[in-house]
């Protein structure tokens, strides 16, 4: 044999096993979203984006992260509560969710509903429906590339410290749930039988890095609940972590390079929704929604721009006061869901846009110090939150690391309560049930909703006609 033709040969032999090994590597795109909070006007860029990745891709899997609900009255306030949502969902179509703790907002029985309308499978690997009537989910799915790599996709959801998800507890009537920590432990033999494992939880960002730590086994982990935008993904040891903040503002890109049925390189790009093209008949699918009579319902002329949320929170509260003849009244800022109401006209949908939970209020007869206990209580939960309240002024005195040294309540006037009275409070119930405070037992149920008693008050503060 001649030189050059060995030279060639060998040259051949190079180029044939470059191009194998290039075969050998697959890609599978994982589109991930989290927190869409029935965001449905941002639905038409999805579905464009979406779309577009499809086209261009042969395995692309969509999954969602949970908290599909509660945010955008259109779809809270529908008739199927959440249906729109859903069929949205399908239309697009997602391949699976994660449960949020949000789903559960309108209850057990509806939510059953809409699962089975689903097109996509949820998952949940911490729930225990029991006599619920929820359907049990399944703990994971598998899901195989066309390259024969199989992919287990799996979910755990957050739980506070009173064993349920944050919802009403009324809303979890029959249903347990499992340490997050521990449905990963009791499926991790199951899940590693799988050649590639991607979490979808609903558990916060903290709560993945732990998973993340404890369990090195995962690839990825796309998470949810705490809204937060982390670009670029974050990797712990072994193990990559995305989540792609909230409201259908951002559509996660992972794109997962598979050779021998291992991944050998994960990227992650976060694609903003707002400045994309829309697809034409989803957005008159979504323009449908949101023209129900219903909602236009004309409440009052707003006559100067109300532009803080502690403003409409310090309203909120007030609305309790007035309308429940109360001597004080709290409302938690984390449920204030909008920043602003603008001068003009108010309509129906703009209260249920800035109250989406219209949560039952509920009276209470409170003494100073169990007052002080209820706002200690909340100040201490994660968010240090702060309580906006009626009828009361509330000095908070904060050491130089911004834990509570004291509080110091007293009337508007500034006159100091009386130790001995018991003063009647006004509490939404997402506050009653969440927060832990003595008097507790004193719980009056009102049949008094938020939405109602805000309706009330701007009706008898701002009227239509000034
Ligand atoms: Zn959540």
């Amino acid at each position: 044999m001649k030189k050059w033709t060995l030279i060639i040969l060998i040259l051949g032999w190079i180029n044939q096993t470059l191009v194998q090994a290039q075969s050998d590597t697959s890609t599978v795109i994982i589109l991930s979203i989290n927190d869409l909070h029935a965001k449905i006007n941002r639905f038409p860029q999805l579905k464009h984006v979406v779309d577009s990745i499809r086209s261009k891709h042969q395995t692309v899997w969509l999954f969602s992260a949970g908290d599909l609900f509660s945010g955008n009255p259109f779809v809270d306030k529908y008739e199927k509560p959440g249906q729109p949502m859903i069929l949205l969902m399908n239309d697009i179509p997602f391949d699976l969710s994660a449960f949020g703790n949000h789903e559960f907002d309108y209850g057990i029985k509806t939510l059953n509903e809409r699962v089975s309308e689903a097109s996509f499978p949820f998952v949940c690997a911490n729930i225990q429906t029991q006599n619920s009537g929820l359907k049990q989910p399944e703990p994971f799915k598998i899901f195989t590339s066309p390259d024969g790599t199989t992919f287990s996709v799996f979910s755990v959801l957050q739980i506070g410290q009173n064993k349920l998800p944050d919802s009403h507890p009324k809303n979890f009537e029959g249903v347990c749930f499992v340490e997050p920590n521990n449905a990963v432990a009791q499926h991790r033999k199951a899940l590693k039988k799988t050649d590639i494992q991607i979490f979808v939880t609903h558990l916060g960002y903290r709560s993945d890095l732990e998973i993340a730590k404890q369990n090195q086994w995962v690839d990825v982990i796309i998470g949810g609940h705490t809204h937060k935008t982390i670009d670029p993904a974050e990797k712990v040891g072994q193990v990559w972590i995305t989540q792609a903040g909230s409201d259908v503002q951002l559509l996660g890109v992972n794109t997962l390079k598979i050779h021998k049925h291992r991944l050998v390189s994960f990227q992650n790009q976060l694609i903003p929704l707002k400045m994309q093209a829309r697809d034409s008949v989803m957005q008159d699918q979504v323009k449908a929604y949101s023209k129900r009579p219903e909602f236009q319902v004309e409440i009052a002329q707003i006559t100067y721009p109300i532009d803080s949320q502690d403003e409409i929170g310090l309203m909120m509260a007030e609305s309790y006061k007035e309308g429940l003849n109360a001597d004080f009244a709290f409302q938690n800022l984390g449920g204030v869901r909008v920043d602003k109401i603008d001068e003009g006209l108010l309509k129906l949908f703009d209260i249920m846009f800035l109250d989406p939970f219209n949560n039952e209020i509920l009276l209470f007869d409170l003494t100073q110090n169990e007052i002080l206990g209820l706002l200690n209580y909340a100040y201490g939960l994660k968010h240090k939150e702060k309580q906006l309240m009626a009828g009361l002024k509330a000095e908070y005195i904060l050491n130089n690391d911004q834990s509570l040294k004291d509080i110091r309540l007293s009337l508007p006037d500034g006159t100091a309560l009386d130790p001995n009275k018991k003063y009647k409070v006004a509490l939404n119930s997402y506050m009653t049930s969440s927060y832990q405070f003595d008097g507790k037992e004193t719980a009056q149920y009102t049949s008094q909703f938020s939405n109602d008693l805000l309706v009330k008050y701007f009706k008898a503060h701002f009227p239509l006609k000034p």
